[in-house]
């Protein structure tokens, strides 16, 4: 159908995008006080690097990834998540060679096969920040306060930050073994899915949603619990750098991201309100990242944020975004000399950076007059059969409802101390 966009895809009507591009600038002012910078990553990728960045046991890769053969016969995905293309950038430009750590941040469209519902789309968008080369706890708690920082500016009040630590390669297989063990009699039981995790990614299964196997998993051994001593302390660091920070978090044992190269700190943002799709922002440390792209080992730690969900939540908590008002000025003339009069105005405004606009449709005066109003514009020059006559403009502020008449020389100045 060519009017219907496809199932789980968006349109930003101007009115939402200007929300958008203020929530945009909120980020990259945020970005600034904490020194991360934007990379801007291709939009497509060879498959094969989020099969190995993103793992194979994955949901994104298992069910959830726009594939196709391009004209090459390459196969190409678009990207599910940005993290995977940011660490093979950080390779491909040898950017260890830069002062470490790197922090990067990057905003725009993920795409990804899911059933679509309200905060679930199959094109939608993140916001995210990676940093690599450092394994300082610092880092995650930085992390963590930048995405905190960011929902705090918006005037966003009640969000859980909910923290575990997923170990390492060192301490994961005890607890692999642990709870292959715990689960063994009841394998039958777990979902299919839950039945596909037990060899390949049994971790997994503490975060299944299924009423089922969270039954039969509530009494399972944690990872919190087999921690080696190196993940033991860089825990206790992460939660004494959040205490300094002032981020109130709550230890979830069973928070497990689904994504297999994740190390150590896991964490989620969550806020009830908004129904099903509680989670706003997810990430963690992933230094087994970089190794399995095939890269020396380097740290990394980061998070992404949906930006659909910010709506909602904004929604829930009766926050307006109010993006500034568009136009300074707005032109009301008649005739086709007060149009031609009022079009050189318009340009000579706009060369000196004042918004504003006129009327293209050869309204009325009053429907033009009407116009003014809709675009709430301080100012108003009129250019009736009087000032025609007079070679004037009359200046309305719209506040006050004061009217000035002005030759147009002086007009422009006067604007331009108004406005300015
Ligand atoms: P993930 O990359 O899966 O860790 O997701 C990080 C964040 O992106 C989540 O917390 C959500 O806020 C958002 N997100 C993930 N998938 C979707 C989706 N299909 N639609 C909208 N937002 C999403």
């Amino acid at each position: 159908m060519l009017t219907t966009r496809p199932r789980g895809t968006n349109d930003f009507l101007p009115q939402e995008t200007e929300k958008w591009q203020l929530i945009e600038k909120i980020l990259r002012e945020i970005c600034e006080e904490f020194d991360y910078h934007e990379i801007r990553i291709p939009i497509f990728e060879h498959t094969e690097l989020f099969q190995r960045g993103v793992g194979e046991t994955t949901d994104i890769v298992e069910k959830e990834m726009y594939t196709f053969m391009d004209r090459g016969k390459r196969s190409i995905t678009l990207r599910p998540e940005g993290t995977a293309s940011t660490a093979r950038a950080y390779l491909e430009h040898k950017m260890s060679a830069l002062p470490q750590p790197v922090k990067l941040y990057y905003m725009g469209p993920m795409f990804r096969y899911e059933r679509p519902q309200a905060g679930r789309y199959r094109q939608f968008h993140q916001f995210g920040v990676e940093v690599f080369g450092s394994s300082d706890p610092g880092v995650d708690a930085e992390v963590i306060a930048l995405a905190m920082a960011f929902y705090q500016r918006l005037g966003l009040t009640g969000l859980e930050v909910r923290l575990n630590s997923v170990g390492c390669p060192k301490c994961r297989p005890a607890h692999r073994q642990a709870l292959q063990q715990f689960l063994k009699q009841d394998l039958e039981q777990l979902c299919p899915d839950c039945q596909g995790r037990y060899d390949r990614n049994p971790l997994r299964i503490l975060d299944c949603k299924n009423p089922q196997c969270q039954k039969i998993t509530a009494g399972a051994p944690t990872i919190l619990h087999s921690l080696c001593p190196e993940c033991v302390d860089h825990f206790a660091a992460v939660k004494e750098y959040l205490g300094m920070a002032g981020i109130q978090y709550q230890v979830d044992e069973r928070l497990v991201r689904g994504l297999d190269y994740y190390t150590k700190t896991a964490f989620e943002v969550v806020v009830q309100e908004i129904g099903a799709q509680s989670a706003i922002c997810g990430g963690g440390r992933y230094d087994g990242l970089m190794e399995s792209l095939g890269g020396p080992p380097t740290p990394g730690v980061g998070f992404a944020l949906g930006m659909e969900r910010i709506f909602p939540t904004l929604a829930t908590q009766g926050i307006e975004l109010n993006p500034e008002k568009m136009l300074d000025v707005y032109l009301v003339a008649m005739e086709e000399e007060g149009q031609k009069k009022a079009f050189q105005l318009l340009m000579d405004l706009r060369k000196m950076g004042i918004k504003a606009e006129k009327d293209y449709m050869n309204r009325s005066m009053k429907a033009q007059m009407k116009a003014a109003n809709r675009f709430q514009v301080k100012y108003v020059l009129i250019i009736g059969a009087d000032e025609l006559a007079k070679g004037t403009v009359m200046i309305r502020n719209m506040e006050t409802s004061e009217q000035k008449e002005m030759m147009v020389a002086d007009t422009l100045n006067f604007i331009e101390k108004a406005v300015k």
